[in-house]
């Protein structure tokens, strides 16, 4: 995927990087002697590597008429990107409040340092067990209220696809 996508200035932001969180990132990664600097460019045309997967983590709704008082997500959208010169950044999707539909950007747990860090020692040939970080979440993704999904990075979403894609073809007797 070469499109550009990039936020206009005047719409409310869809999703965001945390340039705040390379302190975590660093400390996993020189565990294993590697060393990046975060890119504090959002750009989608000249990074190397990229990989859309999901963290967990939590938002609140910041409408002071909305009834809800937040919510917790194990499948945030993220995509994790790897620039020349040992440079990489993140891009967290926001998700949208199921009551009122404001976007909302999440707080990050420690799932945020130990994705990306692993997809970069992945990418740099770390020879690890495979890790699952998020937890199974409940019922199915609701592509409606994730940016990640809209923006076409949502890793949760495609997978839906597929499933559903599988029990369509089961159902109609064929495989
Ligand atoms: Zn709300
Ligand atoms: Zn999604």
């Amino acid at each position: 995927m070469t499109q550009r996508r990039t936020q206009r200035k005047t719409q409310r932001p869809r999703w965001s990087m945390f340039p705040l969180m390379h302190e975590n990132v660093s400390r996993l990664l020189e565990v294993d002697g590697l060393h990046f600097t975060f890119h504090d460019l959002d750009d989608d045309v000249s990074c190397v590597q990229t990989y859309d997967t999901s963290i967990m983590g939590r938002f609140s709704c910041h409408n002071q008429k909305c009834r809800s008082n937040g919510w917790t997500s194990k499948k945030i959208a993220i995509t994790v990107r790897m620039y020349e010169g040992e440079r990489y950044n993140a891009r967290v999707y926001y998700q949208r409040c199921k009551v009122c539909t404001l976007l909302s950007k999440p707080i990050l747990d420690d799932s945020y340092a130990d994705r990306v860090a692993y997809r970069l020692k992945k990418w740099r040939g770390v020879v690890m067990e495979p890790q699952k970080f998020s937890g199974e979440s409940k019922g199915p993704h609701q592509k409606e209220f994730c940016e990640g999904c809209k923006a076409g990075h949502c890793s949760e979403g495609g997978r839906m696809d597929e499933l559903v894609g599988n029990l369509s073809r089961l159902s109609m007797g064929g495989i």
